[in-house]
C-alpha cells in the first residue's frame, strides 16, 4: 500500500488566468501557488465561478497560464501531455465505442501491439468491475457505469496526473459512495497524483489528502486543510477533526455566497 511514488509532481508557480472578455478582459484565478506532491489526493472546493476549472484545465494544458508557471516533474506544461489524465463530470465516451473500446482508444497513444492493448483493456474494465459489460455501449450503460468506464481507460494508459473535475457531480449519493471506494482502490494501486475537483465537502474529507479552499472575486486559494486520517473515514464522532473541518469548510462557504 506504501508504494513509494517518485512522479507525478505537480508545482504550481504563481499561476494567473485572465479571460479576455467583451469590452475588457476578466481574471478568473488571480496568483495562485499549489504544491502536489507525487501521489498526493488534493481537494479543490469552492463556490460556483471561483476558478476550479480554470485552475484544473490549466494543469491539464488546456488554458495557457497568463503569469506564471506550472510544471510536472520538473517540465513545463504548455499543451496537453500524455503524463496528463482527465474525468469530467459528463462521461465523454464515444457512444459508437463499446466500453471495452473506449478504453482501448485510451491506449492508442502508448502504440502497443494489438493483443498487448486488448489485454490490458480488459485488465482495466475488470478493475472497475465492468467484465460483464465490456461489450456494451455507453446508452445501455448506467450513469455510474459510465464514469467506471471513464476512469478505467483514464488510469488504463497510467498517467502520473489525474485531474478529476467533479466526477461524481451527476451521481445520485448511493452511487457515489460506491464510486469512492473504487476510486480509493484505484488509486492506491496506481497511486497518480489526483486533483480533485468537488462541490461536496464530505465527498472531499473522505477521499484526499488536502483540501484546498478557494474563493471568488477574483479566484483564489483562501485556505488549505491537511487530512491525516487513515481511509476508509467514516465522518462520525470517533473522526472530530473531519466533523471540525467540515463544519469550518461549511461556514467559510457559506461567507463567500
Ligand atoms: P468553477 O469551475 O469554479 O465553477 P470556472 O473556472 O469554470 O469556475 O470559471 C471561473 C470564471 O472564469 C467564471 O467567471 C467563468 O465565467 C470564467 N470563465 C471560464 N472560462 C472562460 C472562458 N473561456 N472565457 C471567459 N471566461 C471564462
Ligand atoms: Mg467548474
Amino acid at each position: 500500500m506504501t508504494k513509494q511514488v517518485t512522479q507525478g509532481h505537480v508545482c504550481i508557480d504563481d499561476l494567473s488566468i485572465t479571460f479576455d472578455v467583451r469590452g475588457g478582459s476578466m481574471v478568473a484565478l488571480a496568483p495562485t501557488s499549489l504544491e502536489l506532491s507525487p501521489g498526493s489526493f488534493t481537494a479543490l472546493i469552492g463556490p460556483s465561478g471561483c476558478g476550479k476549472s480554470t485552475l484544473m484545465n490549466a494543469v491539464a494544458g488546456f488554458v495557457p497560464a497568463t503569469t506564471g508557471r506550472i510544471t510536472i516533474d520538473g517540465a513545463p506544461i504548455n499543451g496537453p501531455s500524455d503524463k496528463v489524465g482527465v474525468i469530467f463530470q459528463q462521461y465523454a465516451l464515444f457512444p459508437w465505442f463499446t466500453a471495452l473500446d473506449n478504453v482501448r482508444f485510451g491506449l492508442k497513444r502508448l502504440k502497443l501491439s494489438k493483443s498487448e492493448e486488448l489485454d490490458r483493456a480488459r485488465a482495466a474494465i475488470a478493475e472497475v468491475g465492468l467484465e460483464e459489460h465490456a461489450q456494451k455501449y455507453p446508452q445501455e450503460l448506467s450513469g455510474g457505469m459510465k464514469q467506471r468506464v471513464a476512469i478505467a481507460r483514464t488510469f488504463a494508459f497510467g498517467p502520473q496526473v489525474m485531474l478529476m473535475d467533479e466526477p461524481f457531480g451527476a451521481l445520485d449519493a448511493q452511487t457515489r459512495l460506491v464510486m469512492h471506494d473504487l476510486l480509493l482502490r484505484i488509486w492506491e494501486k496506481h497511486k497518480a497524483t489526483v486533483l480533485f475537483v468537488t462541490h461536496d465537502v464530505d465527498e472531499a474529507l473522505i477521499l484526499t489528502d488536502d483540501i484546498q479552499l478557494m474563493s471568488s472575486g477574483p479566484g483564489r486559494i483562501i485556505k488549505h486543510y491537511p487530512l491525516a486520517e487513515p481511509r476508509p473515514r467514516k465522518l462520525n464522532r470517533d473522526n472530530v477533526h473531519l466533523l471540525e473541518t467540515r463544519d469550518e469548510i461549511i461556514a467559510l462557504l457559506h461567507q463567500s455566497h
